[in-house]
């Protein structure tokens, strides 16, 4: 008795539809496929037309090298592709297209109508395909490009139509796939239309151009370039300044070689190196292009991914971090103040291995406080540490040395004195040995002088440098704290009458948890069970503050964290304590106060900004000042 077979091949039709369900799930990966391909064909321009959010038609236009008539039929039918003919093809790719399954796979779920011409054909081709199936090829007058017309979408597929979510969804899932296309080809024009109304329109353009003509000249101004190169991976393009950082809607893009990622912990790098300039609930901006040996990265086989796996993925984290810093370490006050590095030499980036050391925190001198416990510092303690500025990035495997010190002391003797043309005061550093180097320093930054009580004025050789005191010492101490912190080692002044403090359930598990970090900070805590606690020792520097009001404010900010890590909390816990210890706007201060203030300040990793990112200083620029009186 003849069995009957049971296994028997699919039809076509029905294979590429199950096949086109993993490349074809919506609209825009319509788009993705057909722009990348235009860009393959090396197209100039290319535009894109959506009638209902591309459901009822999707167009995509381009000027590129066209399709002769036979290569535009084998186009469609599955594992046809002009771009790659042997496996090793697969680990050096530098087309966008690679398995020749995209036009396959839509053409088995839509109903395509193709017009395209080689520039050395006098007439083009036109094909009509639905569900897999020529329909018609006829000869056509046309222009030398490609113009895909994908109608219906999903028209034999109506449980994939269903999943289509609403029409803006869909036309934003469009956008964003034009958005990662266009910033990694400012080479090539995109237009992308909706219903005859434009949505994007961006010219042929540089890097930096396009970013602002795709998101405004607003967020075009608030970048800095990142530009590195390692035996690793080469990272060009730029971040946002710390002022960039939202809530929300960061525009974040990360590419490698030349194609959009997804990388969530190179994601961490990028912010990890804002750590200390913008809340840790906020992101800013940053569009990265790196460029890796094709053969470390684990070629992306399933079309639709983003992700994309690295060989040297902790290396690269380390570099991405540290370039990422010194790009921020450097703005902070490179361009804006005295220092002219145009001409410094580079230094010569290493490889792998030791290359990324992640740049040290200066040191601080933890135990001084000019403000709560009298007295001014010796110029010396203070003064040498504008050469610290950059300490933290001074030799390290990117970028390069910044020195500041030679304009600085070149410029001796410097402006004359400007104290705000009060008659003969006293200068409080005239008994100060000019020539010395840390007193030379100091006197760089000595002519303070406060203005409403809020800001501390002082001439700088480009200009005036307003500094707004609180947030100045918000800097400073925050710093502190954090290296405290981390020494888990503080000196406590007991206090004569212990305050107690009563928690609830969770805020006494978090206390309990605090302990030790508490301590490090000076506080002196006993958990007396119950939910109760009692302070009985509180930091030096924070007389006048309310003890149990400050650690309640400080657990908090811990609580509010959530369940995140132990450098989080303890920024948390530092800047709710460096908010609160910090000299008031309305204090104040002496000349030497000023001076140790701004002194401390510059010694910070990050001068230019408090901890949650607000502005410390800003110049006023001498040329601006010269305009005003002429
Ligand atoms: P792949 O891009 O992976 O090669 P596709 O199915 O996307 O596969 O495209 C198949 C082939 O059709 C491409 O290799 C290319 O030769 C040709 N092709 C597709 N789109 C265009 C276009 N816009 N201009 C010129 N040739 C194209
Ligand atoms: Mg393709």
């Amino acid at each position: 008795m003849a069995s009957e077979d049971l296994i028997h091949l699919l039809p076509d039709s029905v294979a590429n539809q199950i096949a086109a369900g993993e490349v074809i799930q919506r609209p825009a990966s319509v788009v993705k496929e057909l722009v990348e391909n235009s860009v393959d064909a090396g197209a100039t321009v290319i535009q894109v037309r959506l009638v209902d959010a591309g459901r009822t038609n999707i167009q995509v236009i381009d000027n590129g090298k066209g399709m002769s008539e036979t290569d535009a039929r084998m186009s469609f039918e599955r594992h046809a592709t002009s771009k790659i003919k042997n496996p090793a093809d697969l680990f050096a790719l530098h087309t966008f297209g690679f398995r020749g399954e995209a036009l396959a796979s839509i053409a088995a779920v839509a109903q395509v109508e193709v017009r395209t011409r080689r520039a050395e054909d006098e007439l083009g081709t036109v094909i009509h395909i639905a569900a897999s199936r020529i329909e018609s090829q006829e000869v056509e007058m046309c222009p030398v490009g490609t113009n895909f017309q994908v109608k219906n979408l999903f028209f034999n597929v109506p449980a994939r139509r269903k999943f289509l979510k609403s029409d803006q969804t869909e036309v934003n899932n469009v956008l964003a796939e034009i958005e990662r296309v266009a910033l990694v080809h400012p080479e090539i024009a995109f237009s992308v239309f909706r219903n005859d109304v434009e949505l994007i329109n961006v010219p042929q353009a540089t890097s930096r151009q396009r970013i602002q003509h795709l998101f405004g000249k607003k967020l075009g101004q608030e970048l800095l370039s990142v530009d590195v190169d390692t035996t690793l991976v080469k990272i060009t393009g730029c971040v946002g300044v710390p002022e960039s950082a939202r809530k929300k809607g960061a525009h974040c893009f990360f590419f490698v070689n030349g194609r959009y990622m997804r990388h969530p912990y190179f994601h961490k790098a990028v912010m990890e190196a804002y750590a200390h300039l913008i809340p840790a609930t906020e992101q800013v901006p940053y569009f990265l292009y790196f460029t890796v040996d094709p053969s470390r990265i684990d070629v992306n086989i399933h079309p639709t991914k983003t992700e994309i796996k690295f060989e040297d993925e902790q290396a690269i984290w380390q570099i991405l971090m540290a370039s990422v810093r010194e790009v921020l370490g450097r703005s902070n006050a490179a361009p804006s103040i005295d220092f002219d590095v145009a001409d410094c030499p580079d230094i010569p980036v290493l490889g792998s291995g030791n290359a990324a050391l992640t740049p040290p925190m200066p040191t601080v001198d933890s135990s001084y406080n000019p403000f709560k416990q009298g007295g001014a510092p010796s110029h010396k303690s203070v003064s040498t540490r504008w050469n610290d500025l950059y300490k933290g990035v001074e030799g390290s495997h990117v970028g390069r040395e910044i020195r500041f010190d030679e304009p600085m002391e070149a410029d001796l003797p410097w402006d004359e004195p400007t104290r705000g043309g009060l008659p003969d005061e006293q200068s409080p550093l005239s008994d100060t040995p000019l020539f010395d180097d840390a007193a030379a320093m100091h006197d760089k930054c000595s002519d303070c002088y406060q203005y409403k009580g809020r800001y501390i004025v002082t001439s700088m050789k480009s200009g005036l440098m307003l500094v707004d005191q609180h947030r100045a010492h918000v800097r400073i101490l925050y710093q502190r704290y954090m290296a405290q912190l981390s020494e888990q080692r503080s000196a406590s002044q007991g206090l004569l009458f212990p305050e107690m403090l009563t928690l609830s359930a969770s805020q006494a598990m978090m206390m309990e948890q605090l302990l030790d970090d508490f301590a490090g900070l000076g506080f002196d805590i006993s958990n007396m069970g119950g939910g109760s606690f009692a302070i009985q020792g509180v930091p030096g520097g924070i007389e006048g503050l309310n003890p149990s009001s400050l650690v309640g404010d400080m657990l908090a900010g811990a609580i509010e964290q959530g369940n995140v890590s132990k450098e989080e909390v303890h920024r948390a816990l530092a800047l709710t304590m460096a908010r609160s210890a910090a000299i008031v706007v309305g204090q104040v201060l002496s000349p030497d106060e000023m001076t140790a203030l701004i002194d401390e300040l510059f010694a910070c990793d990050m001068p230019a900004y408090t901890p949650d990112g607000k502005k410390v200083f800003a110049i006023i620029e001498e040329n601006d000042i010269e305009k005003r009186f002429s």
